[in-house]
Formats: C-alpha cells, sequence, structure tokens
C-alpha cells in the first residue's frame, strides 16, 4: 500500500524531478574546500565525543569501536574489513543480535566516506552504530529490526584520506586514498573496456562483499544532498535499473522522512531530493554500479550533506534530520523487489550438475571458497555455502535457483 502510494505520488512529480541540475561534485578534481568559518574539533577521547560535535581523532575512532564491542559482546563485533595503503583499519561493526541464531535473515551494509575528505557521515553512521545499540531491549523498533537484519556498518572506508595530515586532525582531508586514487572510480566496471587497478581498500571492500551475502546497502557521501540511485554508469533513458521504481519510492520516503525534521535538506540538486546517478552525471569505476552488478546487492550513493568537511558543530543538526530516514532505510531490506539481478545482472555463466539432482550438486565457474545461495521457488533463501560441492538430498523436491556472484542456474531438485 505504501509503496503504490509513493508510486503515484512519483508519477505525479516527476515533471519537476530532474528541473534544473547542478554539476555533481565528484566529477571534480579533488582540491580543497573555499575556506570558510567552520570549526573541526576534534575529539581525543572516547569521552570527548559525548555531545556528538566532535569528529574523532582515528585513536578515539579504533577505542570507540573496540568498546561497543566489549560492552555489547553477545549484540556485535568489529569486522577488519582491510588495512589501508598507509596501514590503517577499515572496520565494521556487524550487528546480530542472538535472537533465532540460526534463522536466516537478511544483511545489510552502510558504508561512508570512501572519499575521505566527505566526512559527514563517518560521524553519523558512528552514532548510528551507538544508537543501534544502545536501543537494543528497550525501543521495540530498533529490537525489532535487529532481531529480523543482520547489519554491518563501515564508518570510514578510506580512512588514509580522512586523515591525510596525521591522526590527530581531519582538517586538510583529502578525497583520494594515501597513493591519489579516487577509491570510487577504480571498482571494476562491467559496462566499460577500461581495465582497472583496483587499490587495496577496494580489494578488501570487494572482498568483503564476497565474503558476506549483503542484499541492501548505501555508500555515503558528501557535496551535495541527494539521493543517487543506481545506474551511475548510464542515464536512465539509455538504461534504467531494473528496480527504478522501487528505488524512487525507497528514495522518496527517504528524503520525505528527512524533510519533516527539516524542510530545507536534499533540494541543491533536484527539487525531488533524488536521481538516477547518470542523470546527473555518469561515472566509471563507481561502487555503487559494481555492487549492483556482481554482488547481486541493491546499492545506492547517498550524498548528505552540501558540505564535505561539515563544520563539527552542525553534526549534531544533520543527525536529527538523516537518523530516522537512516534507520527506515535499512528496514527497506524487507521489502526488496522481486527477481532483481537473476536474470538481468547476470554475466558470465556457471555450470551446475547434475540437473536435475537427488543428493549432491557441483557448481563449476567459481573461484574457490565463492559464496553460493540456494532459494527455492517462492525466493525464500534456503541454503549458502561456499563449496562448490554439497549435499541436497534433505531439501524438498521442486525448482531452485541457485545465485552466485558470477550468475545464477536454476536447479531440479527431485
Ligand atoms: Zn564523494
Amino acid at each position: 500500500m505504501r509503496h503504490t502510494l509513493s508510486i503515484l505520488l512519483l508519477l505525479l512529480l516527476s515533471a519537476s524531478a530532474s528541473a534544473q541540475l547542478k554539476p555533481r561534485p565528484d566529477a571534480f578534481p579533488s582540491k580543497p574546500e573555499a575556506v570558510e568559518t567552520k570549526a573541526l574539533n576534534m575529539a581525543a577521547s572516547v569521552e570527548e565525543m559525548a555531545g556528538w560535535d566532535r569528529y574523532p581523532t582515528y585513536d578515539t575512532y579504533l577505542a570507540m569501536m573496540h568498546q561497543w564491542a566489549e560492552e555489547y559482546p553477545t549484540l556485535c563485533h568489529v569486522d577488519t574489513i582491510g588495512i589501508s595503503v598507509q596501514g590503517r583499519l577499515i572496520l565494521s561493526m556487524y550487528i546480530e543480535s542472538q535472537t533465532d541464531a540460526d534463522l536466516y535473515r537478511p544483511e545489510f551494509f552502510y558504508s561512508s566516506t570512501i572519499h575521505g575528505d566527505e566526512v559527514t557521515g563517518y560521524v553519523m553512521m558512528l552514532r548510528l552504530i551507538d544508537t543501534l545499540l544502545t536501543s537494543y531491549g528497550t525501543s521495540p523498533e530498533l529490537t525489532s529490526l535487529m532481531d529480523r537484519t543482520r547489519i554491518s556498518i563501515n564508518p570510514l572506508a578510506n580512512p588514509d584520506g580522512t586523515y591525510r595530515r596525521g591522526d590527530h586532525t581531519v582538517q586538510g582531508a583529502q578525497r583520494e586514498n594515501a597513493n591519489g586514487v579516487d577509491l570510487n572510480r577504480t571498482y571494476p566496471n562491467p559496462f566499460s573496456v577500461t581495465a582497472k587497478n583496483v587499490p587495496q581498500e577496494n580489494q578488501a571492500m570487494m572482498d568483503y562483499f564476497a565474503a558476506h551475502s549483503f542484499r541492501l546497502s548505501a555508500n555515503l557521501h558528501g557535496g551535495a544532498e541527494v539521493m543517487n540511485y543506481p545506474w551511475d554508469s548510464f542515464t536512465s533513458a539509455s538504461n534504467p535499473h531494473p528496480a527504478s521504481d522501487w528505488w524512487q519510492a525507497v528514495c522518496k520516503r527517504f528524503v520525505d522522512t528527512a524533510r519533516v525534521y527539516s524542510n530545507s535538506h536534499f533540494r541543491d540538486v533536484t527539487t525531488s531530493g533524488y536521481i538516477a546517478g547518470g542523470d546527473w552525471y555518469v561515472i566509471d569505476g563507481g561502487r555503487q554500479d559494481y555492487v549492483n552488478y556482481y554482488h547481486n546487492c541493491l546499492e545506492m550513493t547517498m550524498e548528505i550533506s552540501t558540505r564535505k568537511t561539515l563544520s563539527s558543530d552542525r553534526l549534531p543538526e544533520y543527525w536529527q534530520f538523516l537518523a530516522p530516514s537512516f534507520i527506515n532505510y535499512i528496514d527497506e531490506i524487507h521489502n526488496l523487489p522481486d527477481n532483481i539481478g537473476i536474470s538481468t545482472l547476470e554475466t558470465e555463466r556457471i555450470a551446475v550438475f547434475p540437473n536435475p539432482a537427488t543428493d549432491r550438486v557441483t557448481v563449476t565457474g567459481l573461484p574457490e571458497g565463492s559464496l553460493i545461495e540456494l532459494y527455492d521457488a517462492s525466493g525464500r533463501l534456503i541454503l549458502i555455502t561456499h563449496h562448490s560441492s554439497f549435499i541436497i538430498s534433505n531439501l524438498p523436491s521442486g525448482l531452485y535457483l541457485l545465485r552466485t556472484a558470477k550468475g545464477t542456474a536454476k536447479i531440479l531438485i527431485q
């Protein structure tokens, strides 16, 4: 119902949605923002983060992550996604309640600050982690969300860019990694013929996606306020994302919720507050399209603050208007469109034999240890494995869909 209403509203509003585009800040080479009066206050201890109006030093960031893991050992753990060029940690807080631990729950992923100077999302994601962990068992809504969903939150994807001038400050943060590489232009692009030299931060993130089964994710940026949904590699006229209608409804809910709290936001690119990425500016090598294409995961790009390096005293204001939308977006994982990623995103063929099968199935064409998922005819995820040969004799007969990062296949189990 909510979905239908949103689409109707969207149709009514779509005429104004693409009017008066501003250039995408991502299009410009990295340079420091114009000098302005702003505070970049730093928290040199976890205690100094209490008001959420400072940026953490790198050491404070690590201390916060480890303190949460120690305080909530049954609710979360810290994943090390990888290590940056200069040896800093790329971390994610993996939140997984113990309720019905064996039951399948979809995996959600938030990631921020792939561009090191776009730091608003960094603090927003830390505060989101704190809110979720401290609300478990006290807020019925958030407890339910955590009991139905596995949630991984990576606050800082490019630590070397953020701490370019040292671990003690975000002043002078830069967009690129320590080698001067833009991490959001160097993901493999299924639609491009240009081979990419994948930086180690991105390789680590690609491995993290391969090791998980994320179905919905978002990558947080700054420099504009707009919800940017796939594709970035094309205009929507030339190749719309198969879930465009769903994306627009999700984006509208995000923006409308934020505007309840502050009506002036998400207005600097489109009046609607959202856009198909390629209609704003086509890019090559972004993470969003890579994740959508190769990992059967619906990922969008959230541009959440007009300022890239937001004055730290404005961080609480941004949290206030963004927090409800951030939480609702996680819940969208329970309302995904049907059949996305099954035929439209297929790239390479995999082979499955025997087919029909009675007791064991073997999959070829995949790297050793790749994730394999088996869905039943109703779309329910039945089995997850990293073994290319696995037993299916305990499954009811019927038609199943086998899904991997390299493609899908239908199997008849007898
Ligand atoms: Zn960016």
